[in-house]
């Protein structure tokens, strides 16, 4: 027995390093990859179901490995939260974001919102209003140009510091959303408690409407609880007429999903922004 737990210890051990190896090699990989421009934005815009315009666009990032190819952010987000990066890439994206949309507005553009997802480590563990600060005065941006999205977990290790980190971004102008809304601990309390401005509906719950029993009653639910708090809502994962018809005889505001348009590369992104506009 002796025996057995050296052998297992002598695998462990192996496998740690391994393992650690390839969070090394994965660390310097990221590292190059922040500072050689291999990731980049796609944007996906909102469309208001009222007026049929794009109410804001969102930023979604993209990993261009030259060896591994594109690589989704389901996949490195989680790693870089676990390398104890995701801060620095958070503060990537916020300053990318908020240089683009200097640069369009400098070009006549009227787009009126950008909105960036947060990590939740970043909330109250990095001073995110102090990012956003600086990245609003470095690029002359207008703090209600932005809308931060998060997830319930950023709440819940210090709801206290959450609270005034929030107050922070909001004395800058900066709108809130709430992401994923339905899939967490779903603590409705936060809804009052935070000054929170739009909320989410997650993916999975547009999916399955209108067919599957009780769902599309959970949407109403949220959809009415949301305009009666005077909270936006917005419906993500649209992919359907009859998904859109539904949403819209409820009430919520605004649409995102492959029905509108998918996540654009910045060229792609502007082209359709302008095309828009024309019609
Ligand atoms: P999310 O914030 O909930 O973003 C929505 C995801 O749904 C995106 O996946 C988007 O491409 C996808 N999507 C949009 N419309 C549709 C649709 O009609 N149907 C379906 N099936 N999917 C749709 P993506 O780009 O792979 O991003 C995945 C997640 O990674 C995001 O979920 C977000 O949590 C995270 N993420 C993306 N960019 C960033 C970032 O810059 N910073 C941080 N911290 N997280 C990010
Ligand atoms: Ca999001
Ligand atoms: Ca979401
Ligand atoms: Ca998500």
């Amino acid at each position: 027995s002796k025996e057995i737990g050296r052998n297992s210890f002598q695998l462990y051990k192996a496998s740690m390093n391994a393992r650690s190896l390839e969070r090394l090699s994965m660390l310097s990989r990221f590292q190059h990859a922040l500072e050689h421009d291999e990731f980049e934005l796609y944007f996906q815009p909102l469309q208001c179901l009222a007026s049929r315009r794009i109410s804001s666009v969102e930023c979604l990032l993209r990993w261009n490995d030259p060896k591994l190819g594109m690589i989704s952010p389901a996949q490195f987000i989680p790693l870089a939260e676990e390398l104890g990066l995701i801060i620095k890439l958070d503060q990537w994206v916020i300053n990318k974001a908020c240089e683009k949309m200097a640069l369009w507005r400098r070009q006549g553009s009227d787009l009126r919102r950008i909105a960036i997802n947060v990590s939740a480590q970043h909330l109250c563990q990095g001073e995110l209003a102090t990012t956003v600060s600086n990245a609003l005065n470095k690029h002359g941006v207008d703090g209600r140009f932005v809308e931060l999205e998060l997830t319930e977990s950023s709440f819940i290790s210090n709801l206290h510091e959450a609270k005034s980190e929030l107050h922070k971004l909001k004395s800058l102008g900066v709108a809130i959303a709430l992401d994923d809304f339905g899939t967490g601990y779903s603590a409705l309390s936060y809804l009052t408690k935070l000054p929170i401005d739009t909320l989410k509906i997650d993916a999975s719950f547009v999916a399955k409407i209108p067919d599957e029993y009780g769902n599309s009653e959970i949407v109403a639910a949220i959809i009415a609880m949301a305009k009666a708090l005077n909270l936006h809502v917005v419906a993500e994962g649209v992919e359907k007429a009859e998904q859109r018809q539904f949403l819209q005889k409820l009430g919520c505001n605004t649409i995102q999903g492959y029905m509108y348009c998918k996540p654009l590369s910045c060229d792609d992104w502007l082209r359709f922004y302008h095309a828009e506009k024309v019609t």
